[in-house]
C-alpha cells in the first residue's frame, strides 16, 4: 500500500502525527502588500504576518489602532516567533500573541454564560472561573472586544429583557422578576437610570398626552422630530421614516401621535439652521428650545447641564458627573447620556471621554464627530 489513509496513519501514533501536521502556511504577501494592509489596519491581514517597529522595539498585527510607523522603520515578520527571536516585544495594545479566534470564542461562551442566568449574580469571579481565566484578564478581553465590561453587557441584558416584557404589558414585578432582577430595591437602584423612568411611569408610554412629530431630510441623515405641549421630547436620526415612526410609537405607544409639521415649523427651522454650515452673527442656538424631559431626577439633572455646554465645547463624563455634584457617578452619567431621547437639543454629543476619545453615541460615532467637526468650524471663534 503505497498511501495509508490519515485515520489509519494518526491511529499508528503520536510520531506520525507529526508528520501529519499542515504545512505552516506561508504568507503569500510581499513587502509592500504587507505595507498597505498596515496602512489599512486591515484586520483580514491579522494572523497572517507581524510588523516591528525599529523606533519603538514593539511588534504589532496588521490591524493595531496604534499610530502606525514610518515605512523604513517597519520591518515584517511570517510569525510572532520571529520577531520575538528579532528581540522585539509583543505590543500591549493589540497583542498579536493572542490567538483571535480563541478570543472570540471565549468571549462568545461568556456572553451565552451571560444571557442563559439573568437570574443569577453574575460576579466577574464566577465568569472568569467558567472560562478558566483570571478575572482581570477577562475584563479586559471582555471589553475589548464588546465594548462593555461583562456586568454592563449583563444589564444591558437585564433591562431589555425588561423593556420588552413591560411593553408586552406585564405587571411591572412581574416582569422585573422576569428579566432576572432579584429584587425591586434592585431593579430601581440599577435600571432607573438607564430606564430614563422608573418602571411604573416608563410604564405609561405618554398615556393621555398629545404628540406631534415631522421629519427632516438632513445630510447627517432623516430625522424625527416630536413635541408634547411642554416641549420637544423626542428627537432621533433615523434611515427610514418608518422605522423612525417604529422607534417613536414603542416609546410613547400610549400617546396620541399625529403628524403635524405645521405644529413643529419652528423648531424645524431652528434644526435647519443648527445643521446647516454657514456661519451667521446670531446663531440661534437650538438648546433655547423647551425640551420635555421625560427620565429620573438624577438624568434630568444630567440632561440639564448638557444643555449648558456651549456649542463648539466638549466636557467629559467625569466633569459632568462633578458639576451636577455627584463626582463618583461617572457611569451613571455616561448611562444618562445614552437615554437621552432628544439629540441635539440635549447635545449628549458634547460629552467625550478623560482621555478626548469619543466614547459612545447613540446615533453613531461618525453622527458625534460630525456635529462636533461642525460646530467647532461654527461657534469656536479664536
Ligand atoms: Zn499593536
Amino acid at each position: 500500500m503505497l498511501r495509508a489513509s490519515f485515520e489509519e496513519r494518526i491511529s499508528k501514533g503520536s510520531d506520525q502525527y507529526e508528520e501529519l501536521k499542515p504545512v505552516k502556511k506561508t504568507n503569500p504577501l510581499n513587502d509592500e502588500a504587507m505595507w498597505k494592509a498596515v496602512v489599512n489596519r486591515d484586520e483580514s491581514c491579522d494572523g497572517q504576518f507581524v510588523y516591528a517597529v525599529k523606533t519603538t522595539g514593539v511588534y504589532c498585527r496588521p490591524s493595531c489602532p496604534a499610530k502606525r510607523p514610518n515605512r523604513d522603520n517597519a520591518i515584517f515578520y511570517d510569525t510572532t516567533n520571529g520577531a520575538r527571536q528579532a528581540g522585539f516585544r509583543a505590543c500591549a495594545r493589540c497583542r498579536p500573541d493572542e490567538d483571535l479566534s480563541k478570543a472570540e470564542a471565549v468571549v462568545a461562551q461568556v456572553r451565552r454564560y451571560i444571557e442563559e442566568h439573568l437570574d443569577e449574580k453574575l460576579t466577574l469571579e464566577k465568569l472568569a472561573g467558567v472560562v478558566e481565566l483570571s478575572p482581570y484578564y477577562l475584563q479586559r478581553l471582555f471589553k475589548s472586544r464588546c465594548e462593555l465590561t461583562p456586568r454592563q453587557y449583563a444589564d444591558e441584558c437585564r433591562l431589555s429583557a425588561l423593556k420588552k416584557r413591560l411593553s408586552a404589558g406585564t405587571q411591572v414585578t412581574e416582569a422585573m422578576y422576569d428579566a432576572g432582577y432579584g429584587s425591586s430595591s434592585r431593579l430601581y437602584e440599577r435600571s432607573a437610570q438607564q430606564l430614563g423612568m422608573t418602571p411604573g411611569s416608563y410604564k405609561k408610554k405618554g398615556a393621555g398626552e398629545q404628540i406631534n412629530f415631522a421629519f427632516l431630510g438632513s445630510d447627517l441623515g432623516l430625522i424625527v422630530l416630536a413635541a408634547t405641549e411642554k416641549g420637544l421630547c423626542f428627537l432621533q436620526f433615523g434611515d427610514s421614516e418608518e422605522e423612525l415612526i417604529e422607534a417613536l410609537t414603542r416609546e410613547f405607544s400610549n400617546a396620541t401621535i399625529s403628524k403635524d409639521t405645521k405644529a413643529l415649523s419652528a423648531w424645524l427651522d431652528a434644526l435647519r439652521h443648527y445643521l446647516s454650515k454657514s456661519t451667521t452673527s446670531n446663531d440661534e442656538t437650538i438648546e433655547a428650545i423647551d425640551v420635555d424631559l421625560n427620565g429620573t431626577l438624577f438624568q434630568q439633572a444630567v440632561w440639564r447641564y448638557l444643555r449648558q455646554i456651549a456649542p463648539g465645547q466638549t466636557k467629559t463624563y467625569s466633569e459632568v458627573a462633578e458639576a451636577i455634584g455627584y463626582p463618583k457617578a461617572v457611569r451613571a452619567v455616561a448611562n444618562a447620556c445614552a437615554s437621552n431621547r432628544i439629540a441635539i437639543a440635549v447635545p449628549c454629543h458634547r460629552v467625550v471621554r478623560n482621555d478626548g476619545s469619543l466614547g459612545g453615541y447613540r446615533w453613531g460615532l461618525q453622527r458625534k464627530q460630525e456635529l462636533l467637526n461642525r460646530e467647532k468650524q461654527k461657534y469656536q471663534r479664536t
